[in-house]
């Protein structure tokens, strides 16, 4: 199996795919060579396949460890509909299943076996069961997924996988194959060295990802119209939210207005939260309005939107979440609504990280929040390309402009705002004459001229810059405040709370040598009705065949097929292949095969009914 068309051929057999996606052959290759292998991929890059095809291609059987119950039944009802001998263990199962399978499992049954890691780890699973494939059938390989998990510093920490190395140890010839969309270089030492792998080949895909159009958009009284116009666009979509007050705020006023959408928080119990998660993934709602409580479990590749309602805490955090749009490579629309009020609330969520003891304030915690919102508002409100500072901030490089973001398709012109920021530095340096130091909102009270108690009491109003920024607003100075910032203008240290100070480059600026450039804010408009189609790498909008009256009948067609077998309809056929179907109308089961997403298992299964829909359309 080396050569670059039998490998393709047997993609196309199995999977029913023309094509691997970038990296995913190379990672294959080394699978296949018996290396061990560590892959950094981004969500949506295709991790899965990486593994499958080569267990699928080796005459063992390949194990997978994976953390979360929802992921491996997922995977393994994938597996199952396209006929490969899969199948998982973990505690959803009572004892008699467990038995079942892992009998099934000797007896060579199953190409793939997706497992718990506690399971796997098991005493009992080591010396029983694993030891007797080692010694007869043979074990391909071990799969690590999401294997940031070994790491603490990644974002899901578990104690079990640290204990994965234990499987070198038992069986060292046995290659290892770790998987995250995890990049940061820390947690990948630390999987290197947690797993113990050895000389791993080292796959990094790039974490852009093209198909992403990338918005930020000013929080408004327009912006739930704007949501709403949005959802109304059509497609599945999740709407993130801080709160679960929020959440089912939100999740009302959209079901109010018609939208069939469901809530999703750690607050509900645990069956009603299956149930609205189930049905997102089965098409029965449009819609999930959550915390960042959902997401990790899913794998629901054709979500056309995230819409971030609230600030994100972190911008890996955002990334991460922007991401669970698009997985099939199709266009879809990330949005972060963000306005001054949402800052302010950060910052209040920041001061409430008291020591639960004590309650002193946890400094260092802050501390880094506080940077991390930063890094936040940095995105927000750059005038820059949006995937240049998120990938930035992933530690790669990408040369703007990208063709799908609001920055490089409607950059914003920059103004001149030098004669602002002197007079904002200006006041800084009158109260530093008089050894005082303040934090932003006392500065824009005394510029504005406000009659206010903290600014009367201290006599703010007698200095000569009082007063004399009337004429903007007090968004419009926060503004100022926070550009200055992000440009290194001015400085913000702790003195209990936040205070500004001068730095030598203010100086630049207080002696005219410097002109202070700062994007206007957004404006909030009436958007167009959001068509993901605009996002299309390419740009085919106009070809599109979604919305035709063919496609809507396939796509129908899809789901009464998928509740006949209890799948989700994702897993029948993607959007893409239904897009096909619309523009090569395949009439018979030999042209039905040659579509991108149908591979032996599905020509079978599902060939006729298409085809004959197909039929009676055109006929
Ligand atoms: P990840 O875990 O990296 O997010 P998955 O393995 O879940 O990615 O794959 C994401 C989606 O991409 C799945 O729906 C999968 O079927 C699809 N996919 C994977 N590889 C290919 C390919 N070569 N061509 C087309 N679609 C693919
Ligand atoms: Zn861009």
């Amino acid at each position: 199996m080396d050569s670059m068309a039998e490998l393709q051929a047997e993609l196309k057999r199995i999977f029913g795919f023309d094509q691997f996606r970038t990296g995913q052959e190379a990672v294959v290759r080394d699978a296949l060579a018996g290396r061990d292998v560590l892959a950094l991929m981004p969500t949506g890059g295709g991790k899965s396949l990486c593994f499958q095809l080569p267990a699928l291609l080796q005459p063992g059987v390949t194990l997978v460890v994976s953390p979360l119950i929802a992921l491996m039944q997922d995977q393994v009802r994938l597996l199952q509909d396209n006929d490969i001998a899969a199948s998982f263990i973990n505690s959803s199962l009572n004892a008699r299943e467990v038995s079942r399978r892992t009998a099934a499992l000797l007896r060579g049954d199953y190409k793939l076996l997706y497992l718990a890691p506690e399971r796997l780890l098991l005493g009992e699973f080591l010396d029983g069961p694993l030891r007797a494939l080692a010694e007869g059938r043979g074990i391909n390989a071990f799969v690590i997924d999401e294997a940031h998990c070994v790491s603490e510093w990644g974002h899901d920490f578990r104690r079990e996988y640290r204990q994965l190395s234990l499987l070198r140890r038992r069986h060292p010839q046995t290659p290892m194959l770790a998987f995250t969309a995890t990049a940061t270089p820390r947690v990948r030492t630390d999987i290197v060295s947690q797993l113990a792998l050895r000389n791993p080949a080292l796959h990094i895909t790039s974490f852009n990802r093209p198909n992403l159009f990338y918005q930020v958009r000013p929080k408004s009284k327009h912006t739930y119209g704007e949501l709403l116009t949005q959802v109304r666009g059509g497609g599945a979509g999740i709407v993130y939210c801080l709160s679960r007050r929020r959440v089912d705020e939100l999740a009302l006023q959209l079901q109010g207005d018609g939208i069939r959408v469901r809530p999703y928080h750690a607050g509900l119990d645990a069956e009603t939260r299956r149930d609205n998660q189930e049905a997102f993934i089965r098409d029965d709602v449009q819609a999930i309005v959550a915390t960042i409580a959902f997401g990790m479990g899913i794998n629901k590749p054709d979500v056309r939107w995230v819409a971030h309602y609230d600030l994100p805490k972190t911008l890996e955090g955002y990334y991460q979440e922007s991401g669970r749009a698009g997985r099939d490579g199709d266009a879809a629309r990330c949005t972060l609504y963000f306005g001054a009020a949402d800052i302010r609330t950060s910052e209040f969520l920041i001061q409430q990280k008291v020591h639960p003891d004590t309650g002193e304030p946890l400094g260092e915690e802050q501390r880094i929040a506080r940077q991390q919102l930063r890094q936040v508002l940095n995105y927000a409100e750059s005038t820059e390309c949006r995937r240049a500072v998120q990938l930035r901030y992933l530690g790669e490089n990408f040369a703007a402009p990208c063709a799908a973001c609001d920055n490089c398709c409607e950059p914003r012109t920059a103004q001149d705002w030098s004669t602002e920021a002197r007079q904002f530095m200006s006041c800084i340096a009158r109260l530093a004459q008089r050894g005082q130091r303040f934090g932003a909102a006392q500065i824009i009270d005394i510029l504005r001229g406000a009659r206010s108690e903290r600014v009367l009491s201290r006599g703010h109003d007698s200095l000569s810059v009082y007063g004399i920024g009337k004429l903007r607003t007090v968004d419009e100075w926060r503004h100022v405040a926070r550009a200055l910032l992000h440009q290194g203008l001015i400085e913000e240290t702790q003195d209990g709370y936040p205070v500004l100070s001068l730095n030598a480059q203010s100086g630049q600026v207080l002696r005219q040598e410097l002109i202070v450039h700062i994007a206007a804010p957004v404006k909030p408009k009436r958007t167009r009705p959001a068509s993901t189609a605009d996002a299309r790498p390419g740009g085919s909008a106009a070809a599109a065949p979604e919305g035709s009256a063919l496609f809507e009948c396939l796509r129908a067609l899809r789901k009464r097929l998928a509740d006949e077998h209890g799948l989700p309809p994702y897993v029948v056929f993607h959007d893409a292949t239904l897009r096909e179907m619309v523009e090569r109308r395949p009439l018979t089961l030999n042209q039905f095969a040659e579509l991108s997403g149908v591979g032996q298992a599905k020509l079978a299964r599902y060939g006729e009914r298409f085809v004959a829909a197909i039929g009676e359309f055109s006929a």
